[in-house]
C-alpha cells in the first residue's frame, strides 16, 4: 500500500468541537498557515455535537455570576482535585464566546426582559446558557474550511510524529483502506475526545454509547506513547441516562422542574442535578428503574422539555418514544446506568494542561475532552479549541520547521503489516472489542479493589497477546478497529494502575474502592498523573499538588 504524505503548518488530530473551533482561530489569526485536521469520520457531523447539544454549559455571564464563583462551584463538585487556572480561565473567556457564537448566528434565547435564559447544572451559580443551534456541527464544520482548513476526513490519527522531543506531526491511517497518511507539521493539537468505548453499555451494542463512539481514546494513548503526562484516570464516569437509548436528559428535565424518583415515589432530584448520591443509592439498593416524572409540569414546559430533546438534542428520540408509547403527560421516563467513561469533558480524565492548553510536550497542545480541565463540557472545548490555537500559532512562527522522521514511518509500516499476517489468526475483533469492554466493567471500574484491578493487568497481557499474534484482520478497516481496540485496553490500564494506586474513595460512583471505602484528604487531595515509563507498557505514576491562583505552574 502507498503511503500519502502531507505537509502543515499545524494539524490538528480530531475534528470535533474542539478541533473546529481551532482551525478557525488558527486562521483568524493567520490566514497564510497551512491548517490540516485529521478526522477519523467525517467533519460535518462527527463527534459529541453530533450527539445532542442545548447548551454552553458554562457561561459566566457579566453582573450575574463571575468566573470567581464557577471556581467555586468546579471545585465542589470536583471534590477539590482541579486545577484554579484554566478553569478560570476557561470561565473568564466564556462570555466573549456566546457573544462570538450569536455573531455566526447560534441562537441564545432571552426571557422578556432580554436576560438569557439559564438554568442551575452546577452545585453554585446559572451558568448553564440554553442553546438552541441543531445545525451547530455543520456550522462550525463549514468555517473551518471555509477559512481553508484541510479536513482529512476517515483517518484515524496513530502516532505522534516527535523531532528530537517536540512534537512534528502525526502518522494516520485511513479508516477504510488501511492506508497510512503521514502530515509532517510544525505543531500538533490533539482533540481527539474521550474514551467512550470503555465499558458495555447496558444494551450490549458496541456502539450504543453515550458520548460518540469514534472516540476510543486515541489521543489519552497517542500523547502517552510520546512522551506526555495524564491524570485523572482512576475516575471514570457514569449516568443515568434515557434506558437503551443512552441518551441524556436530566439537565434538560430536572432543570425544568421535573422529578427523579424512585420505585416508591422518593423524589432524588428537583431542580438540581449536580448531586447523584441519591440516585445511586436508590439504584445500588434496587429502587429502581428510576423515573423521571414530568407530568405535574404546565403543558407549555412539557413543550419546551419536547422541543429540546427534539430537535437540538437528538431527534431521533421522538420515533423512539412514538415508539414505545411514551407521552410524557402521562408516562414517566425510564433511566438506566450508562457505560463508563473516561473523559476530561464531562469528568476528570485527560492530558494534563495549564491555563494555555500546553502539555508536557513542547509544540503539543490539547483542547476539550482529550484535555483535563474537569467538566469542562462544550465550553472548555470551545475555549480551548481557541487558546491551543493561538499558542500554536505563536509556537510555530517563533520555532524552526520540524523534521519528518522516516524511522517512525518505517515502524508504522512494520506494525500495520504485522497485524495484517495470516497464519493462524482465529479471533474476531468485534468479539475481541467485546471481550476487552466486558471485562474492564468486570474488573476496572467501581465497585473497585485491588484484587480485581490486578487481575485486569493480568488480562491486558493476555490481550495484548491475542492482538499480536491471534486476532484475524481482512481489511483496512478492521486494522482501525484493530488500532481502537488496543486503545481500548491501554486505556484500561491506564484506569487500573492509576486506581491501584490511589487508595481512598473519592467522587462517589466515579472511584469507589471497597478495599479502601473512605475518603483521604490528608493524604489524596491530589492529582495522579501518568507516565510512560522506559520498559514496554511500564507506566509511571507521580502525585501533584493541587494548582492554586497564585501557586506553582502545572509544568515547573
Ligand atoms: C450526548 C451529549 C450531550 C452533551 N450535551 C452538552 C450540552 O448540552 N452542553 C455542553 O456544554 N456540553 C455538552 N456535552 C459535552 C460536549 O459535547 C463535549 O464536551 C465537547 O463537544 C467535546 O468536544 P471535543 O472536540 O473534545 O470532542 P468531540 O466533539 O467528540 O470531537 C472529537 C473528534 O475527534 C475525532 N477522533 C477521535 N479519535 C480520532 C483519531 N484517532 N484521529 C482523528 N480523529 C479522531 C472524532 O471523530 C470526533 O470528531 C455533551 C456531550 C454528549 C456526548
Amino acid at each position: 500500500m502507498a503511503i500519502r504524505y502531507i505537509d502543515a503548518d499545524l494539524l490538528i488530530v480530531g475534528g470535533g468541537s474542539a478541533g473546529c473551533m481551532a482551525a478557525i482561530r488558527a486562521l483568524e489569526l493567520n490566514p497564510g498557515l497551512r491548517v490540516v485536521i485529521f478526522e477519523k469520520g467525517d467533519i460535518k457531523y462527527s463527534g459529541s455535537i453530533a450527539r445532542g447539544m442545548d447548551a454552553l454549559n458554562i457561561v459566566a455571564i457579566p453582573n450575574f455570576t463571575t468566573p470567581e464563583l464557577y471556581l467555586e462551584a468546579i471545585s465542589m463538585a470536583s471534590q477539590g482535585i482541579v486545577d484554579a487556572k484554566p478553569s478560570f480561565e476557561m470561565a473568564r473567556r466564556s462570555f466573549e464566546l456566546l457573544r462570538k457564537l450569536e455573531t455566526w448566528g447560534v441562537y441564545f434565547p432571552t426571557d422578556k426582559d432580554g436576560k438569557y435564559c439559564t438554568l442551575q447544572y452546577h452545585p453554585k451559580g446559572n451558568f448553564l446558557a440554553q442553546m438552541e443551534e441543531p445545525d451547530l456541527k455543520v456550522m462550525i464544520s463549514r468555517k473551518s474550511q471555509d477559512l481553508g482548513a484541510v479536513a482529512v476526513n476517515r483517518v484515524m490519527g496513530h502516532r505522534l510524529l516527535m523531532d528530537d522531543g517536540r512534537a512534528a506531526g502525526a502518522i494516520g491511517v485511513n479508516v477504510r483502506s488501511g492506508e497510512l497518511v503521514v502530515c509532517r507539521a510544525n505543531a500538533v493539537i490533539l482533540s481527539a475526545g474521550g474514551q467512550a468505548r470503555f465499558t458495555l453499555p447496558n444494551s450490549g451494542y458496541l456502539y450504543g454509547t453515550f458520548d460518540y463512539p469514534g472516540n476510543s481514546g486515541d489521543g489519552y494513548a497517542m500523547a502517552f506513547e510520546a512522551g506526555a503526562r495524564l491524570t485523572g484516570m482512576e475516575h471514570t464516569r457514569r449516568t443515568m441516562l434515557i434506558k437503551d437509548a443512552n441518551i441524556p436528559l436530566l439537565a434538560i428535565t430536572i432543570t425544568r422542574g421535573g422529578k427523579m424518583l424512585d420505585i416508591f415515589d422518593n423524589i432524588l432530584m428537583e431542580w438540581s442535578c449536580h448531586d447523584h448520591k441519591k440516585a445511586n443509592a436508590a439504584f445500588k439498593h434496587g429502587y429502581g428503574p428510576l423515573r423521571i416524572r414530568i407530568s405535574h409540569l404546565t403543558e407549555e414546559t412539557i413543550q419546551k422539555i419536547e422541543d429540546v430533546l427534539f430537535t437540538t438534542e437528538r431527534p431521533v428520540q421522538k420515533r423512539f418514544f412514538e415508539g414505545r408509547g411514551i407521552d410524557f403527560r402521562k408516562s414517566d421516563i425510564e433511566l438506566w446506568p450508562t457505560e463508563d467513561q473516561l473523559c476530561g469533558g464531562h469528568g476528570l480524565s485527560g492530558l494534563v494542561v495549564n491555563e494555555r492548553a500546553q502539555s508536557s510536550i513542547p509544540g503539543l497542545y490539547a483542547a476539550g475532552d482529550v484535555a483535563c480541565v474537569p467538566k469542562q463540557h462544550l465550553t472548555g472545548a470551545f475555549v480551548f479549541g481557541e487558546v491551543a490555537a493561538e499558542q500554536a500559532v505563536r509556537f510555530v512562527s517563533e520555532n524552526l520547521k520540524t523534521r519528518l522522521n522516516e524511522n517512525q514511518v518505517e515502524q508504522a509500516v512494520t506494525l500495520r503489516d504485522q497485524r495484517f499476517a495470516s497464519g493462524g489468526r482465529q479471533i474476531d475483533v468485534r468479539q475481541l472489542e467485546f471481550k476487552v469492554r466486558r471485562l474492564i466493567g468486570d474488573y476496572v471500574v467501581s465497585p473497585k479493589n485491588a484484587y480485581k484491578l490486578n487481575r485486569w493487568m493480568e488480562w491486558a497481557e493476555r490481550f495484548r497477546g491475542e492482538i499480536d499474534s491471534q486476532v484475524r484482520i481482512t481489511n483496512g478497516h478492521e486494522l482501525s478497529k484493530l488500532y481502537e481496540i488496543e486503545n481500548i485496553v491501554q486505556c484500561g490500564c491506564f484506569c487500573a494502575r492509576a486506581s491501584l494506586e490511589r487508595k481512598e474513595s473519592r467522587w462517589g460512583n466515579s472511584h469507589l474502592r471497597t478495599d479502601y471505602p473512605d475518603q483521604d484528604d490528608t493524604n489524596w487531595l491530589c492529582h495522579l498523573d501518568l507516565e510512560k515509563g522506559e520498559a514496554a507498557n511500564e507506566v509511571r505514576l507521580k502525585r501533584r499538588s493541587i494548582q492554586m491562583f497564585e501557586g506553582e505552574e502545572v509544568f515547573s
